[in-house]
């Protein structure tokens, strides 16, 4: 944000109840939560955590350049202090009003939700948005309570776009979100099985989801997947104006974006026609993703329809597409070794979905080494996928089945539920075993042309077999 005084925070977050003890002082622009993270200047906001107090750190954050504490309780640092029941709901306040603020002066403010490919698609939409003015958008994941006016704090005079990543966990998460940050652009991307143990069922799922197009305004976009048909229905939930997005054959809307002959070529980075069709016609631009994996098709016309629907060229959309990287790391990140292996970190999440995904992109490029390396093989090193509740034990062993059916040579399992995993894959006449994480790397017999694939939800860790296959080369 742009630095103010601490009594201008006051007003802007109204008509919250907040209170400013201390001799006023400006702050920003930088608002932090970790004092590791302070800068000069800095405003600290002061979060109770379960391990630790943050309201400790604040003389911490003050030695390293904080000059305001927003936060529940004083503090000794000698800096004023901007006191509310709750840290994190004064911060959203704090987001709250600077978006307030922004969109009056004409900023643009986007969603994205789905249970996979938020912040594969936001990295997406961030680049496409950066190409046309000044952006704000989340640094990795941050999707939840407080990430997400984290990130809206950053917004500053000149932001003329703001890219928000929402995740939820139950009912009404989304809508807290989005009053926040005040959507002009809703997008889901999917409802499938991520937590569905905590929302109690797919249903439960997409009305959750849902609520980033109940909001909108008549003159707001609802960016929809029309070939999911749980976020198809979503057009009931909304007075916006609809954008789908999708294959083949799209329904009636005011926007429809969709791809046309999509091929994928030997690091499966798929290629495509753009097809954007409105009450002015048809308009076509060639895409040539640089991220890796067919679903990134979906990922990037869900960003080209948010694009588009606030009114950026078809043809700037489609080259800043093509030259889109994958910003945040462990989400299908293909590494070459010399020797002619390819090793597909996915490492930072899994549910069935997802899993899916990771097991056809290692195929697809599976086929691809083949053509050079007759022998090479696909390897699956799977983890464990939480928070699937009671679906915990059939999903994993119909992950192993999956494997087995997508033409995967070998299994290696790792975690609570890898027993399940391996007696899907052998129930199917696959090879496969149970390892424990910090023996496969050097377990595995590599040749040139297979192709490892890494996978499983963060609790699991397996990104550190990705880095050890590395090193071994
Ligand atoms: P989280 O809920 O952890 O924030 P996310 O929704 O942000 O997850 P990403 O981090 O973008 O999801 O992607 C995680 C993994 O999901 C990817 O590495 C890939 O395997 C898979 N994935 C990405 N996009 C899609 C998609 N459109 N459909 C299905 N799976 C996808
Ligand atoms: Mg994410």
């Amino acid at each position: 944000m742009r630095p103010r005084l601490m009594s201008e925070l006051v007003d802007l977050m109204q008509p919250a109840p907040v209170e400013l003890f201390g001799e006023d002082a400006t702050v920003g622009p930088d608002v932090v939560i970790d004092n590791r993270e302070a800068t000069e200047g800095c405003l600290f906001v002061a979060i109770p955590g379960e391990r630790v107090d943050g309201h400790a750190f604040a003389g911490a954050a003050v030695e390293a350049g904080a000059r305001g504490i927003i936060g529940m309780y004083s503090t000794e640092a000698d800096v004023p202090h901007l006191l509310a029941e709750d840290s994190v709901t004064a911060l959203s306040w704090l987001a709250r009003g600077l978006v307030r603020e922004a969109r009056a002066r004409g900023m643009i403010s986007i969603g994205v939700t789905g249970s996979s490919g938020k912040t594969s698609t936001k990295d997406l939409m961030a680049q496409v948005f950066e190409a046309a003015g000044p952006t704000v958008a989340p640094v990795g994941s941050q999707n939840n309570e407080v990430g997400v006016p984290l990130t809206a704090c950053r917004i500053d005079d000149e932001t003329a776009y703001l890219v928000s990543e929402m995740g939820a966990r139950g009912i009404g998460h989304i809508s807290w979100l989005t009053s926040l940050v005040g959507l002009d652009v809703g997008v889901c991307l999917n409802v499938g099985r991520a937590h569905v143990g905590e929302f109690g069922g797919v249903e439960a799922t997409a009305k959750a989801k849902s609520e980033i197009v109940a909001d909108l305004s008549s003159e707001g976009w609802a960016v929809l997947n029309a070939n999911d048909p749980a976020v198809a229905a979503m057009r009931e939930r909304t007075s916006a104006r609809v954008a789908w997005f999708g294959e083949g054959d799209l329904p009636p809307g005011d926007l429809r974006v969709s791809a046309r002959d999509v091929t994928l070529n030997g690091l499966s980075q798929a290629s495509f026609e753009l097809v954007v069709s409105d009450d002015d016609g048809d308009r076509t631009a060639r895409v040539e993703l640089s991220v890796i994996g067919r679903h990134q098709v979906m990922n990037a016309l869900a960003a080209a329809a948010a694009a588009v629907a606030v009114g950026l060229d078809v043809e700037s959309v489609a080259s800043s597409l093509s030259g889109a990287t994958q910003r945040s790391s462990w989400r299908m990140e293909l590494l070459q070794r010399h020797d002619g292996v390819l090793v597909l970190n996915d490492a930072y999440n899994a549910n069935p979905d997802s899993m899916e995904v990771g097991l056809r992109t290692a195929v697809e490029l599976g086929l691809s080494t083949r053509a050079e390396h007759p022998s090479g093989r696909v390897i699956a090193v799977l983890g464990d996928m939480l928070e699937l509740g009671p679906l915990t034990e059939e999903s994993h062993v119909e992950l192993g089945r999956l494997a087995a059916d997508m033409g995967v040579a070998e299994v290696i399992a790792v975690g609570e539920n890898a027993s399940s995993i391996v007696a899907g894959a052998t129930a199917e006449g696959l090879a496969a075993r149970v390892s424990d994480r910090d023996s496969i790397a050097s377990s595995l017999n590599l040749s040139p042309g297979d192709v490892v694939l890494i996978k499983g939800s963060r609790g699991v860790g397996l990104e550190t077999v990705a880095a050890e296959l590395v090193a071994l080369d």
